[in-house]
């Protein structure tokens, strides 16, 4: 099979060879309608405008010369006042109306500058930013309003709509071959050598064995290159989700705008909205208070004495030097810190911590472990390794041993809130917002039995946040665990807020982080890559970042239910007024 490069979007028409081309120059464009390039004909218009106009000057200043009526023309005068109102109009729809809606429709450039203070009564979210519009609509409005409206794709079309790609003779041959199960669709990349054209390809055939169509389902303005054997396998397309910015957050003296993506309506603006009270009062503090990637295999023994024995081995400090070495061999960056057991009868589960830099580390990890128990092979002949996770871990789930003894980044973050602040910004009360956080947040939690959930919403930021920035949003299981404390302070005046978080694992290397969007927003962050100064910092300061708007996030929310406004504002702005007015009727 045919292995070189080609566009997957070639026509069955052409048939000519495929042609690299740039992906603006898919677009048609009005102008190619045209004759001329674009610019010849700007210039012709241009030449053709101010030659009739200088010569109709001319010919007027000779008629003025010779006292001949200005209102008795000639042909050519005739023919030179046609052209010279023609260009005018060509000149003046090209130039004129852009000009003067982009006069119009200028943004503010401070979106917290208008704000008014004063308007008590408004709606929550719609006074918190006081950009005096709703919910999304704090974009740049001129670049709106000059576009055409977007296709509103409905579920029922998207499955009524039959494909539409149009693919080379070649290609329909090997959709043929992957649809008759002849080639399988995971070697399409490999056989191709062209990641967008076996994504296009897998696509047409997906769509021809289904008989749905994908067409909602984006497949251009995508590097498949970029994912092609570590991100994502057997692509078909991507997802689009909006990213919204939140902030300035200002945490340790420093100013971020957080990134969030997400579809959840309010989400950004609320956290914007805590930004600014922490903003207002000076800001956030966030502490590191421990750093270490977890994995923990499971082994087994004929007797649950070898599973001790082994247990006493490895908790040995005199061992732990050379399990270090032996560990570490696994990565530059790799810091074996601790080796803590737990044992089920003959069953033995160790938990490795180790420093991992700026990636989350599961795979240096993981890599680190094994070199440890090849090693111990020697010792523990009898060791079965049973698997190399073991679920005391314990990742991606919901367990004790991460809340009490951390995974990835443990992190404590605090402010401060003036208590003008809470009555001006988040519209409540110092009070409200100590007995809330104490009756919903601890005592309501507790009655749930909740595993470290102990905070308002701080999944909703994690997960946002993680997908902006390329993080492994499964994770957000345990990056979520937060324990939210609310207090108050200087004689009752302001509010003592914190948010403790155990396990956040973050990294700013490796996995999604590489991929042009997610890494445009660490980026955003100061946070793009491996830290020059001191590995790890950067994967430290995107946990503190995460903390500082978690907290942003909490203090919002908080105050929305204390001031009995959520419902309302949600009814509002997270639900299309076809849903309410259902809703009310
Ligand atoms: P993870 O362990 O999070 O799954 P990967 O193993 O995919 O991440 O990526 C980590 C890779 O990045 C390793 O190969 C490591 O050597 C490299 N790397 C480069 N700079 C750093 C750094 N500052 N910290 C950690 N890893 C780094």
């Amino acid at each position: 099979m045919e292995t070189h490069r080609r566009s997957s979007t070639n026509s069955v028409r052409s048939h000519k060879p495929a042609r690299p081309i740039a992906l603006e120059d898919d677009s048609t464009k009005a102008s190619d309608a045209l004759p001329l390039p674009l610019y010849l004909t700007n210039a012709v218009f241009f030449t053709l405008f101010f030659s009739a106009v200088y010569f109709l000057l001319c010919r007027w200043r000779e008629k003025i010369r010779s006292s001949t009526p200005l209102h008795v023309v000639t042909f050519s005068e005739i023919v030179a006042i046609l052209a010279s109102v023609a260009s005018f109009i060509y000149l003046l729809g090209f130039f004129g109306i852009d000009f003067v809606q982009s006069l119009v429709l200028r943004p503010s450039a401070d979106v917290w500058a208008t704000e008014d203070d004063e308007v008590e009564s408004e709606v929550l979210l719609r006074n918190e930013d006081a950009r005096h519009v709703t919910c999304g609509q704090a974009l740049d409005r001129s670049i709106r309003s000059l576009q055409p409206p977007a296709p509103i794709v409905t579920a029922e079309k998207v499955f009524d709509e039959m494909p539409v790609t149009v693919m080379t003779e070649e290609d329909e041959e090997i959709i043929r071959s992957v649809v008759s199960g002849m080639t399988p669709s995971y070697s399409l990349e490999s056989k191709l050598g062209d990641c967008k054209r076996a994504a296009a390809i897998r696509r047409e055939a997906l769509q021809r064995i289904t008989g749905k169509s994908l067409s909602g389902l984006p497949l251009d303005g995508f590097d498949y290159e970029s994912i092609l054997g570590q991100c994502c396998e057997m692509p078909v397309g991507y997802v689009q989700i909006p990213v919204g910015i939140a902030g300035p957050l200002l945490l340790n003296g420093r100013e971020y705008s957080v990134p969030m993506a997400t579809t959840e309506g309010c989400l950004v603006a609320s956290t914007n909205r805590g930004c600014k009270a922490i903003h207002l009062s000076g800001g956030a503090t966030s502490v590191l208070l421990r750093d270490g990637m977890t994995r923990a295999p499971v082994v087994r023994f004929d007797t649950a004495k070898r599973a001790a024995d082994l247990k006493l081995y490895l908790e040995d400090p005199e061992n732990f030097e050379t399990l270090a070495c032996v560990f570490n061999r696994s990565s530059r960056f790799a810091r074996l810190q601790s080796i803590k057991c737990a044992i089920a009868g003959k069953n033995l589960y160790l938990r490795f911590s180790c420093f991992t830099g700026d990636a989350m580390g599961m795979n240096m990890v993981s890599k680190g472990v094994q070199n440890v128990l090849d090693f111990l092979q020697t010792d523990f002949p009898d060791m079965d390794v049973i698997g190399i996770s073991g679920n005391f871990c314990s990742d991606k789930k919901p367990a004790s041993v991460n809340w009490i003894e951390g995974r990835g980044k443990s992190v404590v973050c605090e402010a401060i809130i003036n208590g003008d602040v809470v009555r001006k910004v988040l519209k409540t009360s110092v009070e409200s917002l100590v007995e809330l956080n104490m009756l919903k947040n601890l005592t309501g939690s507790a009655m749930a039995g909740a595993l470290g959930g102990f905070n308002a919403h701080a999944s909703n930021i994690v997960t946002a946040v993680y997908i902006a920035t390329g993080q492994d949003p499964a994770q957000n299981v345990e990056s979520s665990h937060c324990i939210t404390m609310m207090e108050a302070v200087n004689g009752g005046k302001d509010l003592h807020v914190s948010v403790t978080m155990p396990s956040i694992e973050v990294g700013t290397v490796g996995g999604g982080t590489r991929l042009a969007s997610q890494s445009a927003c660490l980026n955003l962050l100061g946070v793009k890559g491996a830290s020059k100064e001191s590995p790890g910092a950067n994967s430290i300061l995107l946990a503190t970042i995460v903390a500082g708007a978690v907290l942003a996030g909490e203090l919002s929310l908080m105050s929305a239910l204390a001031a009995g406004q959520l419902v309302k504002s949600h009814m509002k702005y997270n639900r299309s007024s076809k849903d309410v007015s259902k809703v009310s009727s």
